[in-house]
Order: C-alpha cells, then structure tokens, then sequence
C-alpha cells in the first residue's frame, strides 16, 4: 500500500441475519464509535456497505467484522483515499441489500452464476460467443464499461429483469458474462437468469473493483473510469491504458466529469466540463434552467439580468447548431 493515510472499504455478504434490525442498531453505534462514515444496508439476507475512515480504523473494522462467524470471509475492497469518502454514518434495516425486488427472491448461496477471477473473465471478454451485460445502470456504463458490454437502458437496478426479457433472443445460446462494481448485484441478478433458463451464466467475482487490482490483468480492456456511489463519483480502473468513453451532455465532447443537475427537483447525473457547466448554468434543459429553484444561480448569485443574458447565450448557442446541422 502506498503512504495514503485514509481507506475506503466496500464489502458485502449474503448470509442470514436472525435479527436485522438488532444489528443494525449495535453496528451504528460500532462505526460511529470507531470514527468510520459510510453507508450499510443490513437485512436478513446479508450485509452491503462502503465506508471511509484511516487506515487504523478501517483495520479495526475489519478485524471486528471478521470475528464474528457469520463474516468471517467476508471480502474487503480496499481503497487508498485522499479523506473521507462520505459526510456521515448511516446504517440501515432494509428488506434487501440490493434491491431487485423479484417475485420469488433470490438467495445467491443456492443459485448463482459461475464466478470468474479477473484473468479468466479476461480471456473470455475476446472470445467470440461471449455477450457481456453490465448489471449496473446506465449512467454508471456511460462513464466507463468493459470494451464490448452491452448496455442495458436501466435507470435503476429493479428494471433490469425486465430488460433481459424484452431483450432475450439476444442473449439466447450465448455465454453470458455479467458484471458490476463490487459484484454484490451480479450475485443476485446471475441467479436470476439460471432460474430464467439461461445455461452458460458467469459473473466478475469481486466486481470492476477487484478487475482494476489484479495485478496481472490491471483492468486491462476497461475503458473510462467507474462510477462509484460515494463523493469520489469515479475512480480509475485501466493501469495499462485510459480510453475516455464519457461524453459531455451538452457538446458530446469526451469528458469524466459528473456533476448533477442544479434544479433540485431534477437533480439528474449528467456528464459535463466545468465550461460547459458555467455556460448552460448546470441546467440539463431549458425548464432545469429557469426552474423555480436553480442551485447554480444560488451558489454564483447570478442576478435576473445576469441570468437572462446567459440564456440568451444559450439559446444562440443552440440555434448555431441547429444551423450547422
Ligand atoms: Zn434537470
């Protein structure tokens, strides 16, 4: 490890938890007391989190947690950071760790896909009956995806059971190669399609996160960067080269840079450079722009005149381009 005095820890593990919500109260008061920030989903099928803390703290977590019979081979990713990765500590009961909400649920200690080390889902990312799925959503693919993966038209993790089906003569015959950040989604999601009828089902084991690590594949054949669910919004995955597939919103430039939508009651990721965020006033459209509240011209103390002048900009920006196009 190198000389970064701050960790960020994302883990997961599905096994029965008699007495969720009990837990869920010892194991706040645990990581506050420790000092950790982060977010953890406790249910009865498992735990999922991602915390931050120093390298002492996330040590001592570690070691706790894996005292406990039920994780002690629970999977840490580690992180080196900069600081903490999150401003609070939440830990919550919730009825899944991820949520899929499937009729019948899957447990993935029954019924999962085959699992591939980084080298082996490396080697079949080039073989030609592959089709690989991103399992997450589609503002995670956009800013990063393994070369080749489809991307199914998700806007959260719920809807893509449904995809599989509008989509199925797709994936019928083929092996099918699933992945996702940690690989907590593809636990589930891989099950679901055996139970579906597909055969030749295999998921990422350890997720994007453990690809980007392994010290042969070093995240080959990843293109961008990974979205992650925390204040760092990406990391780096590719050690051996770095390809930009993210796109600017408003010009299609590349670009890695999230920012969300300055109307609060749109709040939508979208991809764009800090010129174009000045210029289009972080507003992913005309109504965002001028909404009743734009947090942009809150934080800029843009006055009215101001703000008439820059959608003026705007709209002879947008009226060039209809010219050129
Ligand atoms: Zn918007």
């Amino acid at each position: 490890m190198g000389d970064k005095t701050y960790r960020v820890l994302l883990y997961y593990k599905y096994v029965h938890i008699d007495n969720p919500e009990e837990l869920t109260n010892e194991h706040l008061k645990f990581c506050k007391d420790l000092g950790l920030k982060g977010r953890i989903l406790i249910a009865e099928e498992g735990i999922n989190g991602t915390v931050s803390g120093t390298v002492e703290q996330t040590e001592e977590y570690m070691n706790t947690l894996r005292q406990d019979p039920r994780f002690e081979d629970i999977e840490f990713k580690i992180d080196e950071a900069d600081g903490h990765a999150f401003k609070k500590m939440h830990v919550r009961h919730r009825p899944e760790i991820v949520s899929l909400r499937l009729e019948d649920d899957i447990d993935p200690n029954e019924l999962t896909g085959n699992y591939l080390e980084p080298k082996e889902f490396y080697q079949l990312l080039k073989d030609e009956n592959t089709i690989v799925l991103d399992a997450r959503n589609d503002y995670e693919y956009d800013l990063g995806h393994f070369r080749g993966a489809i991307r199914p038209d998700i806007k959260t993790f719920k809807e893509l059971p449904e995809w599989v089906k509008e989509n199925k003569e797709m994936l019928e015959g083929k092996r099918i190669l699933t992945y996702c950040t940690g690989g907590i989604r593809c636990e589930k999601f891989s099950g679901w399609l055996k139970k579906e009828g597909f055969e030749d089902v295999n998921q990422l084991h350890g997720g994007i996160i453990n690809y980007g690590k392994d010290p042969e594949v070093q995240g080959e054949l990843w293109d961008g960067k990974m979205y992650v669910f925390d204040e760092r919004i990406s990391v780096p995955i590719n050690q051996k080269e770095h390809v930009v597939v993210g796109k600017d919103y408003f010009t299609g430039e590349p670009c890695e840079r999230y920012v969300n939508c300055a109307n609060p009651e749109c709040n939508k990721q979208i991809i764009c450079s800090e010129e174009n965020e000045h210029f289009f006033m972080r507003g992913c459209t005309h109504e965002c722009r001028t909404a009743e509240r734009n947090l942009y011209i809150e934080e800029h103390d843009l006055s009215e005149e101001e703000v008439q002048e820059r959608l003026r900009k705007i709209e002879e920006y947008y009226e060039t381009q209809a010219q050129e196009a």
